[in-house]
């Protein structure tokens, strides 16, 4: 296990400071064993964890507001897999048209517009807290799923990239650089183990098509992997980003040799569309573009013994 003290340094290392899993998303430092223990879980293929709901945050996260509009009528579909909604003459006026987004909707005439929860609220003619009770019955029975369905394939292909890439750190010859800069570091092959760190090697045009090629591979669509956008560019040491629930939304990619300063979140807009709020507490953490976490780098709460090093 690893000390509190030895995770910040290693995370100080890699420029990592401020993606601290129990940093992003949770409250303690236990996060990051329950985390492992339940990626084991998912990696033997028992699937995620199932749904609790806690918050009004992880409800709303839970919620397709375009699966739950469709249930009050038909809409005209605009756009693709990321950035499509939906079109109709507005439910509330008549006049205007109602677009529904996948967090939220407006109509450019009425004043109707807000969340999916004030959409509800405002279609049955409930309070708020009405509709928050109502609407964790229809995910907790399955009457919308969609959400829940498409972060779990979401959480599967993220769970079998990181297990690719420490596959590659730890066990090939395309790995050895990987090995060489962690070693020269001080990571020790416990604590790379504990973080499940992984290696994205060099590739031609810097994509990886092997990867892609191996989840379409295991059944995931063609154009669902392509859109979950994962690392691409130079080779670099990559650390799986999880939250509290032990669920894999992303992947964060150090990049070494020339573009040694280089950080690249993957995976930020599928995050944004499918966990709007828990992608908002990242995005608070880091700035808005990835390069801002080195700056941040050991801003956030570091253990009290703690001795600040300059790279
Ligand atoms: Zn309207």
């Amino acid at each position: 296990m690893l000390t509190r003290r030895a995770l910040f340094k290693i995370i100080s290392t890699l420029g990592f400071s401020a993606m601290l899993p129990g940093k992003i998303f949770g409250e303690h430092m236990s996060v990051l064993s329950s985390i492992s223990q339940r990626r084991d879980l998912t990696l033997d293929g028992e699937g995620a964890t199932p749904l609790t709901i806690q918050t009004l945050d992880e409800l709303l996260d839970s919620v397709d507001c375009m699966e739950l509009a469709e249930r009050y009528g038909s809409f005209e579909k605009v756009g693709g897999y990321l950035g499509g909604f939906l079109a109709r003459i507005c439910l509330f006026c008549s006049a205007g048209k109602l677009y529904v987004h996948p967090n939220d909707f407006r109509c450019d005439k009425c004043e109707a517009a807000g969340t999916t929860l004030d959409f509800f609220a405002r279609m049955e003619g409930i309070t708020d807290e009405e509709a928050m009770q109502r609407l964790a019955v229809l995910v907790k029975c399955g009457s919308l799923h969609r959400r829940g369905n498409e972060q779990k394939v979401l959480w599967g292909i993220m769970s079998e990239a990181s297990r690719y890439y420490h596959h590659i750190l730890c066990e090939t010859k395309e790995g050895e650089p990987g090995r060489d800069w962690l070693k020269k570091h001080g990571v020790t092959a416990g604590m790379r183990e504990e973080l499940y760190l992984g290696y994205f090697p060099r590739c031609r045009n810097g994509i990886q098509t092997e990867l892609i090629e191996h989840l379409v591979g295991q059944g995931h669509e063609s154009d669902i992997v392509q859109s979950a956008i994962l690392p691409h560019g130079h080779p670099g040491i990559v650390l799986p980003i999880g939250d509290a629930q032990g669920h894999w939304w992303g992947l964060l990619k150090r990049s070494l040799g020339s573009e040694e300063e280089t950080l690249y979140y993957s995976n930020f807009l599928g995050m944004q569309r499918l966990a709007p709020r828990l992608c908002k507490k990242l995005a608070s953490r880091c700035g808005t573009h990835p390069g801002a976490l080195a700056n941040t780098a050991m801003m956030y709460d570091p253990p009290d013994d703690y001795e600040y090093v300059s790279a």
